[in-house]
């Protein structure tokens, strides 16, 4: 039967490189598919697909059934042929969201990649400077309540057209615009190193977050709940006295270690205070930090995360840092 070959077709076309991850995502397996953008696509993104008829319609390609063009639509295009067309100019510092980022960016990004075209050979840029755009914002009148709202409009020449922009379109380009500001900021910065390594800079990643106790340097201090984040490219545990605190109350350099710097799973004898049990004591050439979890847990996440701040080697911008933070305290 056609209807058996074409679903053997689409399964081959799965294992195919490019096919195994989905378009949009990444996640691994994608058993959906765009058969008007010709992506492969996780169950997550075919529902912000399923959304935008107008330019999108999408199967399942295990559970509907697949007309033999739809087929062989599908095998001429797929993902990575998709991709060198909707994806042609993504910007360096244009984050592409993966399948545990928050709804909005994915949706923003799909709605970007098929909807807006923006990234495709012929996208017009959306830099404001160009002269005959212009952009502002002004109180657009909603279509449900007839309440007004404030938009960013985007008027282009060229294109002849008078857009504005949604709330979350807003957002994500205000993450991407901060996102741009920074790459600029650390080219500048670190003119000899690679873009590459420059990107994952771009924002912070922290490997772990969390609540622990915290004394001071002579370790008579008595313990105080703070919340911590550890960075791992900038290789910095962070607290704050809250965890929506802007600023943070301190930071502690996590080097390398073999530059002296190393995890134990538990705390100096003779201190004393601290209620949590579960106690770390970060040893550095200065000074040794000492640190209580609430459980055991915890304990065990949090020394995971300082081994593999540790186990990564220092690089030239690492010892800056390092000499930076000495010098602060
Ligand atoms: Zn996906």
């Amino acid at each position: 039967m056609d209807r058996d070959r074409n679903k053997k077709t689409l399964m081959e076309l799965l294992k195919m490189n490019g096919n195994r991850e989905c378009a949009d995502c990444s996640a691994p397996d994608p058993d959906w598919a765009s058969f008007t953008t010709g992506v492969f696509i996780c169950l997550n993104c075919s529902g912000i697909h399923r959304n935008l008829p107008s330019v999108s319609r999408v199967k399942s390609v295990r559970l509907d059934f697949w007309d033999d063009d739809l087929v062989e639509f599908m095998r001429e295009n797929g993902n990575p042929k998709a991709k060198s067309i909707y994806e042609a100019k993504v910007p360096p510092f244009y984050y592409k969201p993966r399948a545990e980022d928050c709804l909005v960016l994915r949706e923003q990004w799909i709605r970007a990649k098929y909807e807006r075209e923006e990234f495709t050979m012929n996208a017009s840029q959306h830099d404001g400077g160009v002269t005959g755009n212009r952009e502002g914002v002004l109180w657009k009148r909603g279509r449900d309540n007839g309440q007004y709202h404030k938009r960013r409009f985007i008027l282009s020449e060229k294109d002849g057209t008078l857009k504005y922009y949604t709330k979350d379109e807003e957002i994500v380009s205000w993450f991407n615009s901060i996102r741009a500001a920074r790459l600029y900021y650390l080219r500048k910065e670190f003119p000899n190193t690679s873009e590459a390594e420059l990107i994952p800079r771009i924002t912070r990643k922290y490997l772990k977050e969390g609540y622990m106790e915290k004394t001071g340097p002579k370790h008579k201090e008595s313990f105080r709940k703070r919340w911590f984040s550890l960075d791992l490219y900038e290789r910095k545990l962070l607290y704050f006295k809250d965890p929506v605190d802007a600023f943070e109350q301190g930071e502690v350099f996590i080097g390398s270690s073999d530059h002296g710097y190393e995890v134990l799973d538990n705390i100096p004898s003779g201190v004393r205070g601290n209620k949590w049990k579960y106690g770390i004591t970060i040893v550095t050439p200065e000074r040794k930090f000492v640190f209580a979890c609430e459980n055991e847990r915890e304990h065990k996440e949090w020394i995971d995360a300082f081994k593999e701040v540790i186990a990564r080697p220092m690089s030239p911008q690492d010892y800056t840092a390092e000499a930076a933070v000495q010098r602060k305290r």
